[in-house]
C-alpha cells in the first residue's frame, strides 16, 4: 500500500484516502473486459461512493451511472455523467425525484411496483412525455452473501414479484406515457460465487423464453451489480475478478441479437481504492481484553456494525511485536467495534491505523451521529 505515516503526519484524522491510480487501473480492467461487447453498457452504482472526485474520474472513463435517489441523479449530472447514461432504481421514488428524472432526460426508470408505474404515468402525462422504464423483477434467486445485502429473494422488498410480471407488463402497455424498454434484476452485493450470477442468467433465460411465447420482447436486460471484492487480502487482489464475472454473463445469458445488456457495478469499482485512516487515542486494558480505541468510529465506517463486515486493519506506525486487540471507536454504542481479537503491531497513542478496502459503502454512509464532523477525503495524487 502506498500510504505512509510520513505523508499523513500533519493531517487531522480520521479521513478517507483514495488511491486514484488503483481506481484508474480498475476502470481500465472493466473497459478491457467489456471492449469486445459493444452492446454492453456498465453503469457505476453511485450509492457505493458519491465523493465528487471519485464520480468525476468514473464519468471521465465513460461509464454510465446507476442512481437510487434524486440526490444521486444531481451528483451524477454534476460529475459529468450524461443524462442518457443514467438509470434510476429504488422502491420508493418521491414525486420530485420522478420529476427530476423526467426533466433531466435520464435513460430509464427501473420501476419496482405497479403503484410506482401508475405514478410515473401520471407525472409523465403532465409533461406530455413518454418515459422509458425497465421493470425490476424480483427473481427469487439467492446469493451467498450477508442477509442484509441480499436483494433478490421473494422476502425482500425489492422488485416486482415474478407472478405479477405479465400483469404489470399488460397494464403498462395500456398506458400512453410509459414505454417498457427492458427488465431489471439485482440479486445482492459482495457476491464472490459466480454460480449465483449463473443462476440469475438461467432465471432470465427462462423468463425471456416464456414472455416471448406471449409475444413480449425487450430491447434491454439489466442484471444489476453485486460483484464482491477481497476484504481478506486487498494487496493480493486489488482488482476484482472481472474476467470471471463478465465471462459468466457471456457464457450463460442468452442475449438476443438486438438487445443491450446493462450492468450496475458499485463495490467492485471503488471498494479497494479507499482506506479509512485513523489514530489510536488510547490503549486500554480491560479485565479480559486489550482495546485499541481509535478516533474513527461507526460514524465514519458503519459496515462492521451494520453487516458484521471484516476489514483488514494495519498499524502504519509500529513494527513492534504483535499483540491482540479489540479495535473500537469512540461512539457511545456497543456495536462501535471494527474488529475483535485481532493481531496488530503493538499500539501506542498517536499511531496511524489503516482500515483497508473501505472505498465502497464507507465515506458515503458516514453520519454526524454524536455530533461528529464528517470525515474528509484525500487522494493519492495530492500526497
Ligand atoms: N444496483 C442496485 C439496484 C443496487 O441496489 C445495488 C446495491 O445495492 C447495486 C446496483 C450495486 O451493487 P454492488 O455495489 O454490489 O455492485
Amino acid at each position: 500500500m502506498m500510504i505512509s505515516k510520513e505523508s499523513f503526519s500533519d493531517i487531522t484524522t480520521p479521513f478517507y484516502y483514495y488511491d486514484t491510480q488503483l481506481l484508474q487501473d480498475t476502470l481500465d480492467t472493466i473497459k478491457k473486459e467489456t471492449a469486445k461487447h459493444p452492446q454492453w453498457s456498465v453503469h457505476y452504482a453511485v450509492k457505493a461512493n458519491a465523493n465528487s472526485k471519485v464520480l468525476e474520474i468514473i464519468a471521465r472513463n465513460g461509464l454510465g451511472a446507476d442512481c437510487v435517489s434524486g440526490g444521486e441523479i444531481k451528483a451524477a449530472l454534476k460529475a459529468g455523467f450524461p443524462a442518457e447514461s443514467i438509470v434510476f432504481a429504488g422502491v420508493g421514488k418521491s414525486d420530485w425525484e420522478i420529476r427530476l428524472g423526467i426533466e433531466a432526460g435520464i435513460f430509464c426508470f427501473n420501476v419496482e411496483s405497479l403503484a410506482e408505474l401508475e405514478v410515473i404515468e401520471e407525472i409523465a402525462s403532465e409533461y406530455g412525455k413518454v418515459v422509458s422504464v425497465e421493470l425490476r423483477i424480483n427473481p427469487n434467486v439467492g446469493a451467498h452473501t450477508h442477509a442484509n445485502i441480499t436483494t433478490g429473494l421473494a422476502e425482500n422488498k425489492f422488485g416486482i414479484a415474478m407472478e405479477s410480471m405479465t400483469d404489470v407488463i399488460r397494464k403498462a402497455k395500456e398506458m400512453s406515457h410509459v414505454k417498457v424498454i427492458g427488465l431489471h434484476f439485482h440479486i445482492g452485493s459482495q457476491i464472490l460465487v459466480m454460480d449465483d450470477f449463473k443462476a440469475l442468467c438461467s432465471r432470465i433465460n427462462n423468463l425471456q423464453e416464456s414472455l416471448e411465447k406471449e409475444g413480449i420482447t425487450f430491447d434491454n436486460i439489466n442484471v444489476g451489480g453485486g460483484l464482491g471484492i477481497s476484504y481478506d487480502n486487498p494487496d493480493a487482489e486489488p482488482i476484482p475478478d472481472f474476467q470471471s464475472y463478465f465471462g459468466t454473463y457471456e457464457e450463460n445469458l442468452k442475449l438476443r441479437e438486438s438487445q443491450t445488456l446493462h450492468f450496475e457495478l458499485g463495490r467492485a469499482v471503488v471498494g479497494q481504492c479507499g482506506t479509512l485512516v485513523s489514530r489510536v487515542l488510547y490503549v486500554k486494558q480491560g479485565s479480559h481484553k486489550q482495546f485499541a480505541i481509535l478516533d474513527a468510529g461507526m460514524t465514519d465506517l458503519i459496515r462492521p456494525a451494520l453487516y458484521q463486515a471484516v476489514h483488514q486493519i494495519e498499524n502504519l506506525s509500529s513494527k513492534e511485536a504483535c499483540e491482540t486487540y479489540d479495535v473500537v471507536g469512540p461512539i457511545c454504542e456497543s456495536s462501535d467495534v471494527f474488529a475483535k481479537n485481532i493481531e496488530l503491531n503493538k499500539c501506542h497513542r498517536g499511531d496511524l491505523i489503516a482500515i483497508r478496502s473501505a472505498g465502497a459503502y464507507g465515506e458515503v454512509m458516514s453520519s454526524t451521529y454524536n455530533c461528529r464532523p464528517l470525515p474528509k477525503a484525500y487522494f493519492s495524487e495530492e500526497s
